[in-house]
């Protein structure tokens, strides 16, 4: 039995992974959830779950009440670190949304639990910290992303890493992907949310109507996989069946294919090394067609911002997420347009004076310094 201890527990992949563990009570075993605000679902959760612990960032007070077994309650703006923190688990599994997740990363691999990483944004921040802690600290560090699992599922020899030659990251595109800049400059909110082949949360549906969401992945994978960025290549693949490739030193490309659901990425973490019986669909080859092309990254200039905040290095990636979650937010309050959004991440970084080898505080100044940058921009 895995003691499962799961942040951002309300969320698409929160209750995608409660999913899962409902279907395995036998193997899984849910001993915190952590929420920010949605207190009345936490609660709902808990009591079907029962937990010994919960954690809520903002809200309710009354849920304590809610609750209807004996169960731990910790509130307030820390409340997911300190859930890490006193919970013991054999797994945490990080789902939190932005870099909100990143200081409760930090802990898991500072506990020394294995950590199910969901939150990609820990890894654009803060990657080579992250990478170097789990290294002394002997963590495992498994990925939930659908292409990281895909391209971890592809890896599964020992040693394979170093045979890697390159690394081909499948994106649909989005719901915008047949788009020229002209199309793009009027798209809205509720446009931008309906993705063709994925349901998400809304701030990576987002990110990938504007292919930050791929740019962001070509860092996780840079720090997952330990492959340099000139030798991580996107495709657009809009069928989302693929779910990532590696192509190895002798020519061989492997894949991992499937209908896309998440469930199964985030039940590969939870069960690694083994194979479990999924809820997910199963792939019908016949009638099926698989395309894939070339991204355009000059109308779609967030994954190229992506790549050059990810080679300048330093804090710049920090800055390249820190003014991309403010540009979502208004984006998704209608106070910025579509094609704002990579012209303001790109001031964001020009002004930028970056710090290298930055710490965890470093990076939380900056990301603190750009969202208040970039909601200037904005103001004036
Ligand atoms: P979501 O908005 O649906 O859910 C986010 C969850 O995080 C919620 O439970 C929310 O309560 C919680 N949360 C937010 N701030 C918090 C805080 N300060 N403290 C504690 N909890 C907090 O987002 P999502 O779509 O589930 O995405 C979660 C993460 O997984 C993101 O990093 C995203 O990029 C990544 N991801 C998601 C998908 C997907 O299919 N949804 C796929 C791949 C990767
Ligand atoms: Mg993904």
């Amino acid at each position: 039995m895995k003691r499962i201890l799961l942040l951002g527990s309300t969320g698409s992949i929160g209750t995608q992974a409660l999913d899962v563990i409902r279907k395995h009570p036998d193997l899984f075993k849910v001993v915190g959830l952590a929420a920010y605000s949605n207190g009345e679902l936490l609660a709902r959760q808990a009591n079907e779950f029962r937990p010994s612990m919960i954690a809520l960032t903002k809200g309710i007070h009354d849920l304590k009440d809610m609750v209807k077994y004996p169960c731990e309650v910790i509130t307030g703006e820390d409340a997911a670190v300190r859930l890490v923190e006193s919970c013991d688990a054999d797994i945490v599994l990080n789902a939190i949304v932005g870099v909100a997740g990143l200081l409760p990363t930090i802990s898991t691999i500072k506990g020394g639990t294995t950590l199910a990483l969901a939150n990609k944004e820990s890894m654009v921040t803060a990657g080579e910290i992250i990478v170097n802690l789990t290294r002394e600290k002997g963590v495992d560090i498994l990925p939930v992303d659908s292409e990281h699992s895909a391209i971890f599922q592809c890896l599964q020899k020992k040693g394979a890493q170093k045979e890697i030659r390159k690394i081909i990251l499948t994106a649909s595109g989005g719901p915008f992907r047949d788009y020229s800049c002209d199309m793009l400059k009027d798209v809205t909110a509720e446009q931008a949310l309906k993705h063709p082949t994925w349901s998400m949360g809304k701030k990576i549906t987002v990110d990938s109507a504007t292919l930050m969401n791929k740019g962001f992945e070509v860092i996780e994978a840079h720090w997952f996989f330990g492959v340099k960025y000139r030798d991580i290549e996107v495709v657009i693949h809009p069928e989302s069946i693929v779910h990532s490739m590696v192509e190895f030193v002798d020519g061989a490309v492997l894949a991992q294919m499937g209908v896309p659901d998440m469930r199964l990425p985030i039940q590969y973490a939870l069960s690694y090394p083994e194979r479990i019986e999924g809820l997910t669909e199963r792939l019908n080859l016949y009638g099926l067609s698989l395309t894939f092309r070339e991204p355009d990254t000059r109308t779609f200039r967030c994954l190229k911002l992506a790549y050059d905040a990810a080679i300048a290095g330093g804090t710049y990636p920090a800055v390249l997420n820190a003014a991309n979650e403010i540009c979502v937010e208004l984006f998704l309050k209608g106070m910025i347009k579509f094609l704002d959004i990579p012209l303001l991440i790109e001031k964001a970084l020009d002004g930028h004076k970056p710090i290298y080898n930055p710490t965890i505080e470093d990076i939380i100044y900056v990301d603190s310094q750009t969202r208040d940058a970039v909601k200037k921009m904005v103001v004036n």
